[in-house]
């Protein structure tokens, strides 16, 4: 029933619980450009945040939006250059990062994805977390080039790292780090500098996988990287620091409430994260202390052996 609960909470959201809305009106959003520096843009609209990457050869842009705000995408980032589109990387299988990949591969885009979003775009989904139906994707706009672990793009003087992050906010994350810009495209596993990160369990996500993405970023930053969150503005290593200290604080005090033989309802009562949430929780969200701890407990219950890298 618990979970039924959870489920009908994030109802119809393209992504993340702090997606609050049940219905965008996505021809009244603005993307926001920001410069990060050596070629590297920001694009920011409403979730699903995407990056830009020009050089003389063309762009290679991180995650598409949803379908609705493809030609959005195109007009920004042709406001940045008017080079092609050359490569489209995909940080994992939500709608809105991957929704707007059939009209940049029409454009001549190559898609570039982990093989398990690959696996999920072709099959089609049903995401309990959102109680949405993601139909199959059609054939233009799965990637094309899918890689199991790492793999490394040298693209006009920069080179840009995917790591696969296993089981975090969800099977099929990649984590994408550009090394000479110094920013690292978080996928879903990370919700920025004052926001619990959220989780898709139906998608294989897991609170152990979470905590291990953000680690192997910390491994990644020294204290000037930009880290790009779920949603908002990119995040800095210290919030993300934190993000990481919370979570495995988190993780101790929830899994000690199991280990004494807690219920859901019990652990929940017992508000593990009361002196978390005045950083973690904004205003408004769904995305509360007490929701974050109904997801950790079941992650901990179900996950016993998290996959590790
Ligand atoms: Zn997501």
């Amino acid at each position: 029933m618990r979970r039924f609960l959870l489920a009908v909470a994030l109802a119809a959201l393209p992504c993340s619980p702090a997606l609050a809305q049940p219905r965008i009106d996505y021809s009244k959003l603005e993307i926001k450009t920001t410069d990060l520096g050596h070629g590297v843009y920001f694009l920011g609209w409403q979730g699903g945040d995407s990056l830009v990457l020009v050089g003389d050869e063309g762009i290679l842009l991180v995650d598409t939006s949803v379908a609705q705000m493809g030609d959005k995408i195109k007009a920004a980032i042709a406001r940045i250059s008017d080079k092609p589109i050359r490569f489209v990387i995909n940080t994992h299988a939500h709608a809105d990062h991957f929704g707007a990949n059939e009209l940049m591969a029409k454009g001549g885009a190559v898609i570039v994805g982990h093989e398990k979003l690959r696996e999920r775009m072709a099959k089609g989904q049903y995401l309990a977390a959102f109680k949405q139906t993601i139909p199959p994707s059609p054939p233009a706009a799965l990637p094309t080039i899918t890689y199991a672990d790492t793999m490394t793009i040298h693209f006009d003087g920069e080179t840009v790292r995917l790591f696969h992050a296993p089981r975090a906010h969800t099977d099929n994350d990649t984590l994408v780090y550009f090394k000479r810009a110094n920013v690292i495209h978080a996928s879903g596993t990370f919700g920025g500098d004052r926001s619990y990160p959220f989780f898709d369990m139906s998608s294989g996500g897991s609170l152990a996988g979470l905590i291990d993405a953000e680690e192997k970023m910390l491994s990644l930053s020294d204290d000037k990287t930009r880290i790009i969150a779920d949603e908002g503005d990119p995040g800095s290593t210290e919030g993300l620091k934190a993000s990481h200290d919370m979570l495995v604080t988190l993780r101790a005090r929830i899994q000690k409430l199991i280990d004494e033989g807690k219920s859901e309802d019990q652990v929940v009562s017992d508000k593990p994260t009361k002196d978390l949430d005045a950083r973690w929780v904004q205003p408004g969200t769904p995305l509360t202390g007490d929701f974050f701890t109904r997801l950790a407990y079941q992650s901990l219950k179900d996950v016993r052996r998290p996959t590790r890298r």
